[in-house]
C-alpha cells in the first residue's frame, strides 16, 4: 500500500530530513585521511541525539551503527569500525533519522582528499542522475518516469545503475511502497501525487552493475571492484515542483553539474 501524507506529516519529514541534511555536513566537514568510519559514525550519533532525532538504522534489522559508510567499490550498508579512509577514495555515507515518528533518508558519496578526474565524473553522473529522477517526482507522471531518467543520465556517461538495490517510499517506515528502480521505462509503474514520499537513491558504479553481499551480512560491494557511488534524497511530490525534505545548501547537488543534466 503506498501512504499519501497530509500537509503536517510532510513538515514533520521535513524537520526530519533537516536533521539528516545537518549530519551529512557534518560528517563531511570531518571526512580526512586517516580518521576511521567508526568516528564518523560517533560524530553523526551524537548530533542526531542532541537534535532530539534517532538514528533510523541504528538497530534495524540488527543493524549495528548509525550510518552506513560505504567506501570505494563498496555500494551501500558498510558498518564503521576500525578502517582507515585513505587519500584518494571515496566514501558514501547513508543517514537515516528519526524525529516525531518520521524519517528522513539521505546519502552523499564524498572524495577523500583529491580524487581522480574519473572518480569525480562518477560522483558528478551520480548527481545529475538523482537531479533528473528528483524532476521527474511530479503528479501525474508515474515510477518509471524517475526510474528511466536516472537509467538515462547515468548510460548516456558510460556507467552502470545497481539493479538489485533500489529507491523506495519513506514515511512513518524507512521502507514503503512504491519501489523505485533505477532502471525502467516511462509511463510504467504506480502513478505519483502530491503527498507521496520517496527516497530517490541512484546507486550506480564505474563497470559492471553485479553486486556482492559481504561475509558481515551487510556490506554490498560492486563484483568486479569497480568504483561506485549513492546519491539519495527524500522527496515530497507536491501539487507543483517536487520538494527535497533532505535539501542541504552546503552539500548543494547540481552546483558542479549543471552541464550533464538533459
Ligand atoms: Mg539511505
Ligand atoms: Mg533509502
Amino acid at each position: 500500500m503506498i501512504v499519501r501524507k497530509s500537509p503536517r506529516e510532510v513538515e514533520a519529514m521535513a524537520r526530519a530530513g533537516q536533521v539528516v541534511a545537518e549530519t551529512l555536513e557534518l560528517v563531511g566537514e570531518n571526512i580526512r585521511p586517516g580518521i576511521t568510519t567508526a568516528e564518523l559514525d560517533r560524530i553523526a550519533e551524537e548530533h542526531i541525539r542532541a537534535r532530539g532525532g534517532v538514528p533510523t538504522f541504528k538497530g534495524y534489522r540488527g543493524f549495528p551503527a548509525s550510518i552506513c559508510a560505504s567506501p570505494g567499490p563498496m555500494v551501500v550498508h558498510g558498518i564503521p569500525g576500525p578502517y582507515r579512509l585513505e587519500e584518494g577514495e571515496v566514501l558514501s555515507v547513508d543517514v537515516g533519522v528519526t524525529l516525531g515518528g518520521l524519517v528522513g533518508d539521505s546519502a552523499y558519496t564524498f572524495a577523500v582528499g583529491e580524487i581522480g578526474p574519473e572518480a569525480q565524473r562518477l560522483l558528478d553522473v551520480c548527481q545529475a542522475a538523482l537531479e533528473a529522477g528528483i524532476a521527474n517526482a511530479r503528479p501525474g507522471n508515474r515510477v518509471g518516469d524517475i526510474s528511466a531518467a536516472v537509467q538515462r543520465v547515468t548510460e548516456e556517461a558510460g556507467f552502470s545503475v545497481v539493479r538489485s538495490l533500489v529507491g523506495h517510499g519513506v514515511g512513518r517506515s524507512m521502507h514503503e511502497e512504491p519501489q523505485i528502480p533505477n532502471f525502467g521505462e516511462p509511463g510504467r509503474g504506480p502513478e505519483l501525487a502530491p503527498g507521496l514520499t520517496l527516497a530517490i537513491e541512484p546507486m550506480i558504479t564505474a563497470g559492471s552493475a553485479a553486486v556482492a553481499l559481504a561475509d558481515d551480512g551487510w556490506s554490498i560491494s560492486t563484483a568486479d571492484g569497480s568504483l561506485s557511488a549513492h546519491f539519495e534524497h527524500t522527496v515530497a511530490v507536491t501539487d507543483g515542483d517536487p520538494r527535497v525534505l533532505t535539501a542541504s545548501t552546503r552539500l548543494a547537488a547540481g552546483s558542479r553539474v549543471g552541464s550533464l543534466l538533459p
